[in-house]
């Protein structure tokens, strides 16, 4: 993604560091990229996990209520680094380069959307947190695809439980209900992206996706930055 005048700028002033290893020189540089751990293939087509049929037994036995989720790699090396900085680092500056990647996977699916939004945070971590890490993914993606990104479309109205340690069914219990539309923009009819940070099971996504169908979304795709295998 070509820099504005303003991020140029900026650039002359904090001049950039990788995100995943910290060295100067750029937001992501090309060794980090070659240490990317991709997803094994094949995957679910459905929920994009490792697995040799598809859909996969998980989602054989319940169908998530998104379309679909891929990740760009693994939870491994200079990608979890970079999940670790953009989170508790106040990195956001990286954020753009990461984008870079998700727009990387999200047009090797050639799938399409109309809006995108990211998953919510619970209002009390985001303001401890002072941003959503998955908003600062989402927003520059959706500004490099030239698709509307609205901030907030979903709201989290239950603080959930830390989700390590539990297992698929856990996972999908312990999200069911977390998440509403806030009712600010129509979706009905609409092809909606939702960008998260972490990917694991795919049941916070999915009950993300769940509400947004419920508000009458057709489609729902999920993209995050890091796929975390089970167990
Ligand atoms: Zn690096
Ligand atoms: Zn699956």
């Amino acid at each position: 993604m070509r820099s504005t005048p303003i991020e140029h700028a900026l650039d002359l002033f904090y001049p950039p560091r990788c995100a995943g290893c910290d060295s100067p020189g750029a937001w992501w540089c090309d060794r980090c990229q070659a240490l990317c751990v991709p997803v094994p293939q094949p995957v679910c087509a459905v929920c994009g996990q490792p697995s040799a049929i598809s859909p996969c037994l998980i989602c054989l036995e319940q169908r998530p209520s998104f379309t679909a989720l891929r990740a760009v790699a693994l939870f491994e090396g200079p990608v979890r680094e970079a999940v670790h900085r953009l989170k508790y680092g106040n990195r956001t500056a990286t954020a753009g380069a990461l984008s870079e990647l998700l727009l990387q996977t999200w047009l090797l699916q050639g799938w399409h959307a109309q809006l995108v939004t990211s998953v919510p945070l619970h209002p009390r971590r985001e303001r401890s947190r002072g941003y959503n890490q998955a908003t600062a993914l989402a927003r520059p993606l959706a500004r490099a695809l030239g698709i509307p990104f609205r901030d907030h479309l979903l709201l989290r109205v239950r603080f959930t439980a830390d989700q390590i340690g539990l297992g698929v069914a856990e996972r999908r219990h312990n999200m069911t209900g977390a998440f509403v539309v806030s009712g600010q923009c129509d979706i009905t009819g609409k092809t909606v992206l939702i960008v998260d940070d972490v990917a694991t099971t795919g049941s916070t996504l999915s009950a993300c996706a769940a509400a947004l169908r419920n508000a009458g979304a057709s489609k729902v795709y999920g993209l995050a930055l890091a796929r975390q295998t089970v167990g």
